[in-house]
């Protein structure tokens, strides 16, 4: 098979013929309210208008074409999801509901592992490995909407076969979940991305060239046309103050009688805490891998909030539901479209907010991990004081209609402090210059959380909860004797042009042994930064680990770097 997908076709040989298959970026939705009952493996009409400028060029590229004709016109239908990932696993609304659909036109090729999988699944009771990719509960309700899904596969058929670069943001399906502070940030320059139907500010064009730069992505390989202002955002949270919005980070309440006691048994540490605290925590499975990665904030005896990646709400909701067990006092709210969040993190973090406020945010009178409701001007909001950038800082909650009020009183105040208006992009480099784990990229529910270097927040010695022991306690028990299978290491790249984005294999003394999970270009470290597993003996050393040369590779070309067992900021 020949591909050639600037021009959206493949070319192979087909019983002494040419066949020549389109991809066109522009494709026709069918069928939105349902497939005739009478239609199986068969056509629908044929439309050479809207082939021909595909056409046109594939007789350009094989000119002998020109004059052999079309013998045959074949116009079948095929299944798109809105993000080219099939639909597999056990459906997140009925319980033993197996769902293998949405091939998006791979479904030969990928039928053999599909189906290994989605075997194993359904006899196991659990994905055999990590398919969060492809699980059907990385979708929203909304996902299901006919028009979204018309106008979202009509791109995703074409995007199918174009190149895909790093930071890919779809066209369609566009401006769906926009918060209150849409406006805000688009009138300050920012440039937004997608995540399940969320519009998040990823970068903003600088103050002064808003209007004169598009604040839009020019894609490559190499440095993208956003990366000086990435780093002005990267450098504000490291050594000013940044501000950014995670109104789209799920929120689920967990609120009841029974809450605290059921949040004991789903979580590896310890929430049994005086109201006020915040826990980090992993959710664990039998297996002591990683179904999720939060943080839960004990709001009152019987009431916690538990936050969690944009992707995530839907699988959070669904572990909460299939392990809560029947006669638990306890109820479930997403609450994520109901709280508005801005973080301000940076070492002037503090005397922004202090500047806001009357109640004394000392290090003594809120330490880190807790949480104070804060008067700041006409508003109150809930101050966590937690970080996922690895700096002093808060993030602010409050009723989500108070977003502009906020937003407006901290960039007016900030000023005196070098605020600056962040993006998601420099959260993901600070965080991965912090080694701070990300669930779907570091960690998974095939990596043990011991392995995954997430021992110190799991807490083997917490009273057992009256539901029992915490989901996944007898592996952490079992891998605590038996030793690591595999280090999480953190690599800088030597070469300072060189960029990362996940994925590139890892190289010990010249050997590949894995892969980058993460990565990100790190502007205080001042390189392209990844992490990534690799394999180690249970009695390995760190100094054993690191006596080995480890490279990655890039482009075909072969990349020295630092590494490290511990974050290199
Ligand atoms: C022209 C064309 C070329 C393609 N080329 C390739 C290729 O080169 N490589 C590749 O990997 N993929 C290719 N594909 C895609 C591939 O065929 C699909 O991705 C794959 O068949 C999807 O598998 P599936 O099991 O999800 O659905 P299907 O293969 O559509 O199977 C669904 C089955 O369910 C049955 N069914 C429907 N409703 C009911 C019901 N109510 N009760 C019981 N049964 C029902 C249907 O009759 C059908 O047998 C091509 C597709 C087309 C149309």
């Amino acid at each position: 098979v020949v591909r050639v997908p600037d021009e959206s076709a493949y070319y192979k040989e087909d019983a002494g013929k040419i066949l020549v298959g389109l991809f066109e970026p522009n494709a026709k939705p069918w069928a939105q309210n349902g497939i005739p009952d009478d239609f199986s493996f068969d056509q629908i009409p044929d439309d050479l208008e809207h082939c021909m400028p595909y056409l046109e060029l594939a007789m350009k590229r094989v000119p002998i074409m020109e004059n052999l004709g079309i013998e045959t016109l074949f116009n079948g239908p095929e299944s798109f999801t809105p993000d080219d990932n099939f639909q597999i696993g056990e459906s997140p609304e009925l319980r033993n509901f197996y769902v293998a659909a949405g091939f998006n036109s791979i479904g030969i090729q990928a039928a053999g592992g599909a189906g290994k999988y989605l075997a194993e699944w359904i006899s196991g009771g659990e994905p055999p490995c990590d398919l969060w990719e492809v699980d059907i509960r990385r979708n929203e309700p909304f996902q299901n909407n006919k028009t979204y899904l018309a106008n979202r596969v009509s791109e995703t058929l074409g995007y199918l076969y174009e190149n895909h670069f790093p930071y890919h943001q779809y066209s369609t399906a566009r401006e769906l979940r926009r918060t209150p502070l849409y406006q805000f940030f688009k009138d300050r320059g920012a440039c937004f991305g997608e995540v399940a139907g969320w519009e998040r500010a990823n970068w903003f064009v600088p103050k002064h060239l808003v209007g004169k730069v598009d604040a839009e992505y020019l894609y490559s390989w190499g440095k993208q046309n956003w990366f000086d202002f990435h780093k002005l955002e990267h450098q504000a949270i490291r050594e000013a103050v940044g501000m950014y919005e995670m109104s789209s980070y799920s929120k689920i309440r967990v609120k009841g009688s029974d809450a605290m006691d059921y949040l004991q048994f789903i979580c590896a540490n310890d929430v049994d805490v005086k109201t006020g605290r915040i826990i980090y925590t992993q959710w664990l499975n039998e297996k002591g891998g990683i179904e999720a990665d939060v943080t839960i904030t004990r709001l009152d005896a019987d009431d916690y909030l538990v936050v969690s990646g944009t992707l995530c709400a839907n699988r959070d909701m669904n572990w909460l539901k299939r392990n809560m067990p029947n006669d638990a006092h306890c109820s479930l709210f997403n609450s994520t479209s109901a709280e508005g969040c801005i973080a301000i993190m940076g070492p002037n973090s503090r005397e922004l907010l202090q500047s806001l406020t009357d109640t004394n945010l000392s290090n003594e009178n809120l330490p880190f991990a807790s949480v104070c409701e804060l008067e700041i001007g006409m508003a109150t909001v809930r101050a966590h004081r937690i970080t996922y950038v690895g700096e002093l800082g808060w993030e602010l909650y409050f009723p989500i209609e108070f977003s502009n009020y906020i937003a407006e009183l901290i960039e007016l105040t900030g000023k005196q402090f070098s605020l600056k208006l962040c993006g998601m992009h420099s959260v993901d480099s600070c965080r991965i210059e912090k080694a701070y784990r990300h669930f779907g990229h570091d960690i998974t529910d095939e990596d043990h959380v011991l392995d995954a270097g997430l021992g110190f927040v799991v807490k083997l010695d917490k009273n057992p909860s009256k539901y029992g022991r915490f989901i996944g306690y007898d592996a952490v028990k079992k891998r605590q004797s038996s030793g690591y299978k595999k280090r999480v290491m953190q690599f800088l790249l030597t070469n300072p042009d060189v960029m990362l984005y996940h994925n590139e294999p890892i190289l010990k003394n010249g050997e590949i042994i894995g892969y980058l999970s993460s990565g990100a270009y790190g502007h205080t470290l001042g390189g392209a930064v990844g992490l990534g597993y690799i394999d180690c003996l249970p009695n390995e050393t760190d100094e054993d680990i690191l006596s080995a040369e480890y490279t990655i590779e890039v482009e075909g070309v072969i990349e020295k770097a630092s590494v490290s067992l511990r974050p290199m900021y």
